[in-house]
């Protein structure tokens, strides 16, 4: 374990002495501004050092209690061969995250990243070569999703898989994962980190301005496109109108424009995801009252501008599926427990958050909203490693937690041995 978590410190070293380089290819490959690529680097040399120091802990013996007579251990082992499946979303941190933890733990994997966002990918594996990681241990798959997909999930040597993506990919790969294949011997492990619908309350007693730059900080951050960003805002009828007023002056301030040039809303990741939310926002426009953007935007490219729609019903397209773009569904509540209702309202649990000063009203949002990461009285994407363990419920997914203390523990199985004498 020590060689390994040793291992991972220097992967750590050698992405912050190549910060700016790797941050400099997220803003070309995937479109994010300068603040987003930094955070994103950061976050994979994070995943690094937290996951080195949780292994450590897991090197030891578990505790048994004595028995007369015999000798009790209980030791972790690794699982064997993942697939391990990341999103193009948070292109170097969670390919990562999700590679170096069931590493370090002692598994070896094939990385499987978006064929949307292959370079970063390949520049992590220079970095895993110089930092003397053996070959075979992480190996680079680039390709279709057609060919590559069901082959790797399928494959009877697939011990474990390891995703973070849509909703649709997800429950596609369980159900296949599930099956066991001739000569396979085990049942797979899968753990699956999928989509949201978040929703940010705001009730009457809330600091609006507050509550407005939380929003638009959440919805509109790189496009909109973190499983964690605001999609729902849901406001209370007495500030509705005085809150969305804040929004939209707010979001008319964002900058549209080239990545490269550190606009704060760039384009989307490609032309059909550029396709797919302006589909979202034309089916909207019939339904709902269109307050700002809408647009496709220039300059020309896959742009698409701050949209806020407002009279959302909630049963619709727009606030039950996720659209992963910067596209807000502001829905209309009579009251605060009107808004936890429709907060709840949707299949997804993953993030969520509420502006208010009442403690009576703060603690109930703890208890009742159902969200892996709840935050309350600041915006709801940002989670950092070993602060805020990230991962949701219901189906947002399994609830692994990255960045959280019990994440590598995952990927290990527990044997018991009993000796007499
Ligand atoms: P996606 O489902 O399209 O793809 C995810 C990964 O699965 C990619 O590597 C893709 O190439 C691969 N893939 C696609 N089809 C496959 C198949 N048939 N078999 C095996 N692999 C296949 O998702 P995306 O567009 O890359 O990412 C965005 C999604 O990820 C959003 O829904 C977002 O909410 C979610 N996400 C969730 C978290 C979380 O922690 N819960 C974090 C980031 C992103």
């Amino acid at each position: 374990m020590i060689h390994r978590a040793r291992a991972l410190v220097k992967l750590a070293a050698i992405m912050r002495r190549r910060k700016w380089e790797l941050a400099a290819w997220e803003v070309f490959e995937a479109g994010k501004n300068y603040l987003e690529a930094e955070a994103d680097v950061a976050e994979a040399i994070d995943f690094c050092e937290y996951y080195a120091r949780q292994a450590m802990d897991l090197d030891d013996r578990l505790e048994t209690y004595p028995w007369p007579g015999e000798e009790n251990t209980v030791t972790l082992q690794p699982l064997g061969v993942g697939v391990v499946i990341p999103p193009w979303n948070f292109l170097l941190a969670i390919l990562v995250g999700t590679t170096v933890g069931p590493v370090v733990a002692g598994n070896t994997v094939i990385v499987k990243p978006s064929p949307k966002t292959p370079i970063i990918a390949g520049l992590f594996l220079q970095i895993v070569e110089e930092a003397g990681i053996p070959a075979g241990v992480i190996n680079l798959l680039t390709g279709e999703d057609a060919v590559l997909g069901d082959a790797l999930v399928d494959d009877p040597r697939t011990r474990f898989i390891n995703f973070t993506g849509s909703v649709g990919t997800g429950m596609r790969i369980y159900e296949r994962a599930s099956k066991v294949q001739p000569g396979q011997r085990f049942l797979k492990k899968v753990f699956m980190e999928m989509g949201g619908k978040d929703a940010l309350i705001v009730d009457e007693t809330a600091d609006l301005d507050a509550a407005a730059d939380a929003a638009v900080a959440a919805a509109f951050g790189f496009q909109g496109q973190k499983c964690s960003a605001m999609s729902r805002l849901i406001a209370v009828d007495e500030i509705h109108d005085a809150l969305v007023e804040r929004i939209v002056n707010r979001a008319q301030q964002l900058t549209v424009g080239h990545a490269a040039d550190d606009a704060d809303v760039a384009a989307v990741i490609d032309g059909v995801q550029h396709a797919k939310i302006l589909g979202f926002i034309e089916r909207a426009k019939t339904t709902s009252t269109l307050l700002l953007g809408g647009n496709a935007g220039a300059p020309e490219g896959w742009f698409v501008e701050p949209t806020v729609f407002t009279d959302v019903d909630p049963d619709s397209e727009l606030a039950q599926e996720e659209v992963f773009g910067p596209v807000v569904a502001v829905l209309r509540a009579r009251d605060f427990d009107h808004a936890l209702e429709l907060a709840n309202g949707t299949k997804y649990a993953l993030t969520g958050g509420i502006f208010s000063r009442l403690r009576d009203r703060i603690e109930r949002t703890r208890e009742e909203f159902r969200v892996g990461n709840l935050y309350i009285n600041r915006k709801i994407t940002g989670s950092l490693v070993g602060v805020q363990p990230f991962g949701g419920f219901d189906m947002s997914g399994t609830n692994a937690k990255a960045g959280g203390p019990d994440y590598v523990r995952l990927f290990m199985e527990a044997k018991t041995v009993t000796e007499r004498f």
